[in-house]
């Protein structure tokens, strides 16, 4: 009995031990600007293969929901904020590559890091200092005074070092200087969370579509997030981290010549990621995600807090780790409201709240009340909204393991 007590007291030893030796989680996220999900998996990107082999390759989508509220330009920073605040523009509000007025009460992914881990730090890699100053929002106080802890950017800048030449090989230069500067960054600083912007790709698809220029700068590029790969490996080994990447591309290109984009044919739409982490959710498994759902599965990764509020607002779905609900959708008919979802794990109840105004947009608390508590596999709800008449309701399906959300906007009806 003795032995049989100390033996089970050497084994809580031991598993305390492992406990505090736990490794270190860290995520790095790198967007490769406008490739077509058609154009990466024909080409030679041995780096991309390798990080999918061992984790994911997904296609994915951009855009919001074609024709509906959320429909989204497929123009590049109205792609990154997607990314960066997991809502689409009918939130997040950067409609162009001016990013006039970034509705900054959407919080973006390093706000949210910031808030859950305060002293953990963070870094952005970049041709554009935009990113940080406008998206990020640098030390805004209406974008909650974060600051990244290591900034490499504004190289489009420097035309000393790097003189803008015709042919726009200058910006391939830049890339190499960004990747070179977070290859270095992370292998001796380590930054919790990290966004590394590449943007050769996109210049050489507007400058010559379709063709052998603009294939070769996506296969420079698969270079680069090599050198960033081998510094993250170099961590692996040296260090008690474990590391996450995700690779993706802020929007596709035209089907007819492969120079423009903004607008919502397919290819257009039509992206992709690739990610070191595996095995996904049934999400990722069944669905088609879209770039809105990058920052909820680096939340998922690195345990980060997102407070309800925000929460409830998140158009993304992680693909990460356990989940209850996705694909929300909703339609008015008659003062009342059908709404519907997808039941990922059959345990447990949704709570369904419904506000009637959206005053979260202003800063403020939306006042939301409960309608119905159902069984998740119900997989629908028919809620009396008579007393609350409005011409616009927001919705959330709340399950156990996360929460979706979806708008009705009377006025868009014919
Ligand atoms: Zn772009």
């Amino acid at each position: 009995m003795r032995n049989l007590l100390k033996t089970a007291a050497f084994f809580l030893l031991i598993s305390a031990g492992l406990n505090t030796t736990a490794q270190t989680r860290k995520a790095v996220f790198i967007i490769a600007d406008g490739i077509p999900a058609d154009v990466i998996e024909k080409l030679n990107t041995p780096n991309l293969k390798l990080i999918a082999k061992q984790g994911t390759y997904l296609r994915a989508h951009v855009g919001g929901e074609k024709g509906g509220y959320s429909q989204t330009p497929t123009i590049s920073a109205n792609g990154y904020n997607s990314l960066l605040t997991a809502t689409w523009v009918n939130k997040h509000n950067v409609w162009g590559n001016d990013i006039k007025a970034p509705n900054y009460n959407y919080w973006n992914i390093f706000r949210m890091f910031k808030n859950s881990y305060p002293n953990k730090k963070t870094a952005v890699f970049s041709s554009w200092t935009d990113n940080r100053t406008k998206l990020i929002g640098d030390r805004l106080s209406a974008a909650g005074n974060i600051h990244p802890d290591f900034a490499y950017d504004g190289y489009e800048l420097d035309t000393v070092k790097f003189p803008h030449d015709k042919a726009g090989n200058y910006m391939h230069l830049i890339d190499e200087q960004v990747a070179a500067a977070a290859a270095d960054c992370i292998k001796d600083k380590a930054p919790d969370l990290s966004w590394v912007y590449l943007e050769y790709t996109d210049d050489m698809g507007h400058k010559y579509g379709d063709s052998p220029q603009y294939y070769d700068a996506i296969e420079k590029m698969d270079a680069q997030v090599g050198k960033i790969w081998a510094a993250i490996q170099y961590r692996k080994q040296h260090f008690k981290e474990d590391w996450l990447i995700f690779i993706t591309t802020d929007h596709g290109r035209d089907e007819a010549t492969g120079k423009n984009h903004g607008g919502q044919s397919t290819r257009q739409r039509s992206t992709w990621m690739v990610t070191s982490y595996r095995p996904l959710n049934n999400y990722a498994k069944f669905y088609t995600p879209g770039i809105v759902d990058i920052t909820p599965s680096i939340n998922s990764f690195l345990n980060v807090k997102v407070p309800e509020a925000q929460q409830r607002e998140m158009d993304g779905i992680s693909l990460i780790g356990p989940l209850s609900v996705a694909e929300p959708a909703a339609n008015y008919v008659q003062g009342l409201l059908d709404i519907t979802w997808k039941a990922l794990d059959p345990k447990g109840s949704v709570k369904v709240w419904v506000a009637a105004d959206n005053t979260f947009k202003e800063g403020k608390a939306d006042d939301y009340k409960l309608l119905a508590t159902v069984p998740v596999t119900n997989e629908h709800v028919l809620v009396d909204v008579k007393n609350m008449p409005s011409k616009f309701y927001k919705i959330v399906i709340e399950g156990l393991n996360n929460t979706a959300n979806r708008w009705v906007v009377l006025d868009e009806k014919k």
